[in-house]
């Protein structure tokens, strides 16, 4: 089941009261904007400071969003100050968890090793992984750019196999592309995303590979969404800046669907 996808990654953006006027805001606009759930699925993904206010709104009316974590710590409950488990965010209702974005990587160190330790653990918490790959602006220079997200990918998934993998969402963003205001072309995306998907039918078989999401995440706005999401290998996308204030995210939603 391929539905379209539109997540709004905060990263380091609004407290948890802005946070519940951000998701109220929202719920209002895709309402007006007729859209209910049957077009697309709109997840919020914000700090984690934040989840259990937007959780008891959710679930308090009822809402159709479903919301995720930026990051999971890859170790059970423990001795790890300022971790978070996997299974404090499945508690929290959490469906989502975005690991291994191109911010952690670059800034906190986190290696493959450590994205495909993530995956797992929120797996075993059925939580979706949203696993981000892609390359830099040399690595894309150098036209190195599909080997280097294809190793990603496999290096991030190591050690799993199809049947763990059932559901996994993948989100390829050029860092490059992201919060600079520049987007791949809708045909850089779709390549990547055809060999994301090449690669993956190649290593865990057809059934995934067609049923995986692929995402595409950098500079993502309404007026640009569509082209993007022309291709049908994209599957959505991860939105950061534009994702931030409500009524604006639910425009770039019905422009998506
Ligand atoms: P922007 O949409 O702000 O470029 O961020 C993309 C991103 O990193 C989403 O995870």
């Amino acid at each position: 089941d391929r539905t379209l996808l539109l997540a709004g990654n905060w990263k380091m953006n609004h407290d948890h009261l802005e946070a519940i006027s951000s998701v109220q805001k929202l719920a209002w606009a895709l309402e007006d904007a007729k859209l209910d759930g049957t077009q697309c699925d709109v997840v919020v993904i914000p700090p984690f400071t934040d989840i259990r206010s937007v959780q008891t709104l959710i679930q308090g009316d009822k809402l159709w969003l479903t919301y995720g974590a930026q990051d999971v710590s890859q170790h059970e409950p423990g001795a790890h100050t300022g971790e978070i488990a996997a299974s404090f965010l499945a508690r929290l209702g959490c469906t989502y968890v975005v690991v291994g974005h191109s911010e952690r990587r670059a800034n906190n160190d986190e290696t493959n090793d450590v994205v495909a330790a993530k995956v797992k653990a929120a797996l075993a918490q059925e939580i979706t992984p949203i696993l981000c790959i892609g390359e830099s602006l040399e690595q894309r220079q150098e036209k190195t750019h599909v080997d280097f997200t294809l190793s990603q990918l496999e290096e991030s998934l190591a050690g799993l196999d199809a049947a763990a993998l059932e559901g996994l969402v993948i989100a390829y963003e050029p860092v490059w592309a992201i919060g600079t205001g520049e987007t791949a072309t809708a045909e850089d995306a779709a390549e990547m995303a055809a060999a994301i998907r090449a690669r993956l039918e190649e290593k865990h078989g057809s059934a995934l590979a067609s049923s995986t999401r692929i995402l595409y995440g950098g500079s993502v706005k309404t007026d640009n969404v569509a082209e993007i999401l022309a291709s049908d290998d994209v599957d959505g996308a991860l939105v950061g800046g534009a994702s931030l204030n409500g009524p604006d995210f639910a425009a770039l939603c019905k422009a998506a669907v």
